[in-house]
């Protein structure tokens, strides 16, 4: 039986990230009730929608051609008919096509109606056992590696977790990246191919993970999310973790005054802790 949609509605509607059963039952009964559904690859869809007996009259809308897309879904709005959007995987609008289409809809004075549903940041944010309660959702970095380090640059004081969504081709360039900017002991979380067949949930540092990455080249296929983790609090010392790491960088170049006269200057921190934690780091203490 079908459910009764509201007439001239846009249905945003999550769809599974992997799972096929990951599809809550309201987003069934609107993508069986929807007059026409808008996919990114029909295909894809229909593959979903035949799992649960659903056919449906398809409209393409990707990323090349949402505006059009858009004022074909419009004039069907405007006619009476209840539209639902989907994308491949996951919410439509989280780095996937939707924006455009949600905004003309609101525009022309029609309903926009959420169906909530998967997501792969936040599947990947249940799962990582972060205890910090602010993040940050970024999506993809540039692809290429001069713009993906200046973006990375400008989150290096960020105190908290920003979680990216990054392609296998990428995968070890950027966490190559993250080493660069980040230093090598910054934590992160790899969450690949969530709720599939070789679901992996990694933690380590930088440098660990990267290692991990290397020794096996199946980890580096699929789908994945990573949640880098914040900066640290400036300690009580004063020394932030991007003077820490600083000076660690110029303590493997120069000598020990002339990096710590440096590191001041540079990071604005205190001459005194740095002259410490310098004497700490040359003699190998534990914990930098
Ligand atoms: N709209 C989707 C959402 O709500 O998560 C995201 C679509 S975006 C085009 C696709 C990216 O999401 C992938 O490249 C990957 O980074 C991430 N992703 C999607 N499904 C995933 C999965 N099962 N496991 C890990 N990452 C996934």
């Amino acid at each position: 039986m079908k459910m009764m949609l509201e007439k001239s509605a846009l249905y945003v509607v999550a769809t599974p990230i992997g799972n096929l059963s990951d599809i809550s039952l309201r987003a069934l009964e609107v993508l069986a009730g929807a007059d026409a559904i808008a996919a990114e690859h029909v295909q894809n869809s229909a593959h979903l929608l035949a799992k649960h007996h659903i056919t449906a009259k398809w409209i393409r809308l990707h990323q090349h051609n949402e505006s059009a897309a858009a004022e074909k879904i419009l004039s069907l709005l405007r006619a009476g008919e209840r539209v639902a959007l989907v994308t491949d995987a996951g919410t439509p609008g989280i780095s996937d096509p939707g924006a455009i289409l949600v905004q003309r809809v609101r525009e022309g004075g029609y309903r926009v109606i959420p169906v909530p549903g998967a997501n792969a940041a936040v599947c990947a944010l249940s799962a990582a056992g972060i205890s910090d309660p602010h993040f940050l959702f970024y999506g993809f970095l540039p692809a290429k590696s001069g713009l993906r380090k200046r973006a990375l640059t400008e989150m290096k004081s960020y105190q908290f977790t920003v979680i990216f969504y990054e392609a296998p081709h990428r995968i070890l360039e950027s966490v190559t990246d993250m080493i660069e900017v980040f230093g090598e002991n910054r934590k992160i979380t790899i969450a690949r191919e969530l709720t599939k067949l070789f679901e992996t949930i990694y933690c380590g540092t930088l440098a660990e993970t990267l290692a991990w990455l290397q020794a096996d080249s199946n980890q580096q296929k699929g789908e994945f999310v990573l949640l880098l983790s914040g900066a640290e609090m400036p300690e009580e010392s004063g020394i932030s973790e991007d003077a820490r790491h600083t000076l660690s960088c110029l303590l493997a170049e120069l000598p020990l005054k002339q990096s710590v006269k440096l590191a001041a200057e540079i990071t604005g921190g205190n001459k005194n802790a740095l002259y410490q934690l310098a004497l700490n780091l040359k003699s190998g203490e534990p914990g930098f």
